[in-house]
C-alpha cells in the first residue's frame, strides 16, 4: 500500500495543498498528513501501519467513536442512496431535532455546517430586510462570504474580507464585535441602527480554543436583538447535541430565534440543518420566496447515520459517560504534555452536574440527560489554533 508520503506527492500535484480541508494539511503542527486506511472505535490507523487514538472524531460529528452507527447506514444503503423525493427518515430526524432543540419549530436539512449558516443568514436577511450581520472575532460559521470576515479598522464599521475572493461590498456587511463584550455589540447596534438583521453567535466559542459565555452574555445579546430588531442565530454546529443534548440553548436556557447545526445530526455522514420559529422557517422555498435547495439534502444514509446517533447519545447516561471521559482525556493530555515540557491548554466545558453549582443554571432541562462537555487542546490558552480532542 501506497505511504502517507507518496500519497502526499501525488494529491499536492492534483488537490490544492493536497487536501480537501485545509485544517487536514497539519501545517499549523509542522508536520504532514497521516492518509488513513481506516477507523475502529477510538483508533484510526493509517496507511503506514501505525494506530492513533482519535482525539478529533472527524472534528466533532462522531461522539460515539469510529462505526458507532455503521448498522444503520448498512441497513439504508440496500434500499438506495438518494432519491431526489422526501422519504421518512426526514421528518423523524426533522421531528427528533425539534424535539431536542427547544427554539426549534421547523427545520431544514442541508449538507453541510457551511449550506446552514449560508442559508440562516438569507433568512434572516429576508425576513428582516435588513442587509447587516453581526459575528463575533475568533468565531468561524463556515466559509461563505459573508462569514469570512475580519474586524475593520474601526469596531463599529463594516468588516474587510479575510479571504481573497470575498467581495469588499460583502465585508462592509459584517461588523464584528467582541465576544463575552455586550457593550462592543451595544455599540454596533446603535451605530448601524436598523440596519442589522442578524446576530450570528457560537453560544460556546469552539473555534478559538474554548471560550465559554460569561454569565449574562447569552442573555444579554438575547435582550439586545430583540430591542434592536435584529434575529438572534445560535450557530451550534459544534455544541448542539454536544456540549448538552438540547445543545447550548437547552443549557443555557436562552432561546435563539434561529439555529445552525451540523456535524453530529449527521453521525459522520455530511448533514446540516437550520431552524428556528416556524413564522421565520414559513419564508423558505417551497412555502415561501427565500430561495434554497440541495439535490441531496436530507440524503438517506446520511439521515440514517444522524438519526442512530441522535437515538444512541438520548440513552441515559451518555452526556455523564461523555463528561468523564472528557476529564480523563484532560487530564491524561494536561500530564502528558507536562512531562513533555510542552506548553498547551486544555479547555473542559464545565458539566453541569459533575462541576460544582452547575445544575442549578437558569433553562437548565432536567432529566433528559441534556449534559455534556467538551475537551479542548489548543496551543495557548483561549487563543491557539486547535491542535486536537475537539470539534472544530
Ligand atoms: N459553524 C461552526 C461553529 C463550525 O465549527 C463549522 C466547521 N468547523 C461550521 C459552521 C461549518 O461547517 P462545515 O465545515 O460542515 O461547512
Amino acid at each position: 500500500m501506497a505511504s502517507s508520503e507518496s500519497l502526499m506527492r501525488r494529491a499536492l500535484a492534483r488537490i490544492p495543498g493536497g487536501v480537501n480541508s485545509p485544517v487536514r494539511s497539519f501545517i499549523a503542527v509542522g508536520a504532514s498528513p497521516r492518509f488513513i486506511r481506516r477507523a475502529e472505535g477510538a483508533h484510526l490507523l493509517d496507511v503506514d501501519g501505525r494506530r492513533y487514538v482519535d482525539l478529533c472524531m472527524s472534528w466533532g460529528p462522531l461522539p460515539l467513536g469510529h462505526g458507532a452507527v455503521a448498522d444503520a447506514i448498512r441497513a439504508a444503503v440496500g434500499d438506495g442512496t438518494s432519491f431526489g423525493a422526501p422519504t421518512e427518515g426526514e421528518v423523524e430526524l426533522a421531528e427528533t431535532l425539534a424535539a431536542a432543540l427547544p427554539s426549534l419549530e421547523m427545520v431544514r436539512l442541508v449538507s453541510s455546517g457551511t449550506e446552514a449558516t449560508m442559508s440562516a443568514l438569507r433568512v434572516a436577511r429576508a425576513c428582516t430586510g435588513r442587509w447587516k450581520v453581526i459575528k463575533f472575532a475568533g468565531g468561524y460559521h463556515g466559509h461563505a462570504d459573508a462569514f469570512l470576515v475580519q474586524a475593520g479598522s474601526g469596531a463599529l464599521t463594516g468588516g474587510v474580507p479575510s479571504s481573497p475572493g470575498v467581495p469588499p461590498g460583502v465585508a462592509a456587511d459584517t461588523l464584528v464585535c467582541r465576544y463575552n463584550d455586550l457593550e462592543s455589540v451595544e455599540a454596533a447596534l446603535h451605530a448601524n441602527a436598523g440596519l442589522v438583521g442578524a446576530i450570528f453567535v457560537e453560544p460556546v466559542a469552539g473555534n478559538m480554543g474554548l471560550i465559554p459565555p460569561v454569565p449574562g452574555f447569552l442573555q444579554g445579546l438575547r435582550r439586545l436583538a430583540a430591542a434592536h430588531g435584529a434575529l438572534l442565530v445560535f450557530d451550534e454546529v459544534v455544541t448542539g447535541f454536544r456540549v448538552a443534548y438540547g445543545g447550548a440553548q437547552g443549557l443555557y436556557g436562552v432561546l435563539p430565534d434561529l439555529t445552525c447545526l451540523g456535524k453530529i445530526i449527521g453521525g459522520g455522514l455530511p448533514v446540516g440543518a437550520y431552524g428556528g420559529r416556524a413564522e421565520l422557517m414559513r419564508h423558505v422555498a417551497p412555502a415561501g420566496p427565500v430561495y434554497q435547495a440541495g439535490t441531496l439534502s436530507g440524503n438517506p444514509l446520511a439521515v440514517a447515520a444522524g438519526l442512530a446517533t441522535l437515538e444512541r447519545l438520548r440513552a441515559p447516561g451518555t452526556y455523564e459517560q461523555l463528561a468523564r471521559l472528557g476529564e480523563q482525556a484532560a487530564r491524561l493530555l494536561r500530564q502528558t504534555a507536562e512531562r513533555a515540557g510542552v506548553a498547551c491548554s486544555v479547555g473542559l466545558h464545565a458539566h453541569p452536574v459533575l462541576s460544582s453549582g452547575g445544575a442549578t443554571r437558569p433553562g437548565w432541562r432536567a432529566g433528559g440527560g441534556y449534559r455534556g462537555i467538551r475537551p479542548v487542546l489548543s496551543r495557548d490558552a483561549g487563543s491557539g489554533s486547535l491542535l486536537a480532542a475537539g470539534p472544530v
